[in-house]
Parts: structure tokens; C-alpha cells; sequence
């Protein structure tokens, strides 16, 4: 069997879940609940550090309540003030004075206004956000795609996972590599694989979906414990109108004849069987 490019999953993917993602403007994969998507993306974006999504959303409306999402409002508030507010995610005493520190830059800096920051230049903004308290490269690069539209590609556990288990070219022969490389390594590579086949998309917009499907396809199947022939897991991780559409499908996993896991699972699930049968003949 010839092994699976980035391509055969990104199109399975989105036969399977149709588009998730549109502009931070407009219907942003990416959930956005205040006026000011920008910021609002950045705070996400670190919260939800070692954290599920659902707790996220509930520091944002806490936030939104107590009408802290801007950098302006954040930058008044005691870290100590802050940090009960911050309580659902992990490390969130840490993450109150990265957060207050993020805004107190993005005020003294940028006159508060998140979208001028992420407008700069790929690199400089890059090296900038990387400078930044609470900012790895993960947190950089999703805050650099979704929230300032800039062509990197977000690689994070479940991306890793998803390509060690499937098994896509250039790595076909060493599916560890998707884990074992480094993050900037692992990205290159993606953006360079995926620079030259078919689809028809600018970088930005392919690569925004393509991580929204993998996301997508890692909650519903791919999980831990993979869930290959369904039924897809339930959970809601979003408020957001319309995201229950996501839950219709009862059947497997879209990626299942293209997966070298399923594949090596069947086949000693064979093996297994006719050891079984062979076991269970009368001598
Ligand atoms: S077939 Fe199973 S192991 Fe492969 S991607 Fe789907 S859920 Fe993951």
C-alpha cells in the first residue's frame, strides 16, 4: 500500500467534517465571544496551555463579564485581583501575570491595539511574541495563523499524534519522527510537503482549516484511546452557536483506509483470530 500524503488526509478530513474555519472577522474556527478577536485570541491562546477548552471559555466569560478582554482594561487589574477570575485553567496564577504582563506590553507598545502587533511581519512578530512571558512556540504560531493571518502551520500533540499513528509521507518509513522532531523542524516540514500539492488554497486559509480538521478528528476519534470504527466522541467543548452541528456523525473515523495504525490493528486482530481458530482445533 502506497503510504498517505498530507493532502489525502486534509481532503478526507474535510469530506468528513466539511470547512470549520472562516476569517477572525467573520466565523473564525477558533471560537471569539467579545468585540476585540484580536486579544481575545491571545488570551485563548494561553490559557488554554495544559488545559481543556471548555475551562477556557469559562475564564473568557469571566473576563467578558467583569469587562477585562482588552488589553486596556487588563492592565488595570492586580495580578492578585486576576487570579481568582483565572481559577478553571492550569497554572493560572502564573497565567494572570503572563496575561497582565501581555497587555501591559500591547498598551505601551502598540497604544492597545492586539491587531497592529500581529500585523507586523512574519519573522520580527515571530521573534517578538517569542520574547513574550507565557509564549512558546505553539502559543506563538496559533496566535500568528488565526489571529494575525499569517501562513504558519500549528503543530501541536494532536498533530503530532495524528501523523505518528497515520503515517504520512516524508516520514513514512520513520512515523516516530512526527513526535521525536523538533516543534520548528516538524513545521517546516509540513509547510514544505504541503507547498507543492494540489490544493488550491493560499497557505493561511489551508492551513487554518487543516488544523481545525485535525483537531477535529483528534476529539471525536483519534483520542488517546483511538476510537477508529466510532461512534465519534460526544463531548461539546464549545458555547459557540452552531458547534453541536459537529457531533451529527455516528460513523468511523475518515481516516481509516489511509492509517498504517488501523491498518497494523486489523491485521493483528487477524492474526489473533486465526492463532485463536488454530488454538481451538482438536489435536
Ligand atoms: S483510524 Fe484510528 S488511529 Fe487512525 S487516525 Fe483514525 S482514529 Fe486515529
Amino acid at each position: 500500500m502506497t503510504s498517505p500524503t498530507l493532502e489525502a488526509i486534509y481532503t478526507r478530513l474535510l469530506a468528513h467534517f466539511s470547512r470549520l474555519h472562516g476569517p477572525l472577522a467573520v466565523r473564525p474556527w477558533w471560537p471569539i465571544f467579545g468585540d476585540d478577536p484580536a486579544f481575545e485570541m491571545l488570551v485563548g491562546a494561553v490559557l488554554v496551555q495544559q488545559t481543556r477548552w471548555e475551562a477556557v471559555e469559562q475564564v473568557v466569560q469571566r473576563l467578558l463579564a467583569a469587562d477585562l478582554l482588552s488589553p486596556v482594561a487588563l492592565v488595570q487589574v492586580e495580578v492578585a485581583d486576576l487570579g481568582p477570575l483565572l481559577r478553571p485553567v492550569a497554572f493560572y496564577p502564573q497565567k494572570a501575570s503572563g496575561l497582565r504582563a501581555l497587555a501591559a506590553y500591547i498598551v505601551t507598545g502598540y497604544q492597545g491595539r492586539t491587531a497592529t502587533l500581529l500585523a507586523r511581519p512574519l519573522e520580527e512578530l515571530r521573534a517578538e511574541l517569542l520574547a513574550l512571558p507565557r509564549i512558546g512556540p505553539e502559543t506563538c504560531d496559533v496566535t500568528m495563523l488565526y489571529g494575525g493571518g499569517h501562513p504558519v502551520f500549528v503543530v501541536d500533540a494532536y498533530t503530532r499524534r495524528l501523523f505518528a499513528r497515520v503515517g504520512p509521507a516524508p516520514h513514512q518509513h520513520e512515523p516516530e519522527r512526527w513526535w521525536r522532531d523538533r516543534y520548528a523542524q516538524v513545521r517546516q516540514t509540513i509547510e514544505v510537503t504541503l507547498a507543492h500539492p494540489v490544493p488550491a488554497e493560499p497557505p493561511v486559509a489551508l492551513y487554518a482549516e487543516f488544523h481545525a480538521q485535525i483537531n477535529e478528528v483528534c476529539v471525536r476519534y483519534c483520542l488517546a484511546r483511538p476510537r477508529c470504527d466510532g461512534p465519534p466522541s460526544r463531548r461539546v467543548y464549545s458555547r459557540q452557536d452552531g458547534r453541536e452541528s459537529y457531533l451529527d456523525r455516528a460513523d468511523g473515523c475518515p481516516l481509516r483506509e489511509i492509517c498504517r495504525y488501523y491498518r497494523e490493528e486489523q491485521h493483528d486482530a487477524a492474526s489473533r483470530g486465526s492463532s485463536g481458530r488454530k488454538r481451538g482445533k482438536p489435536a
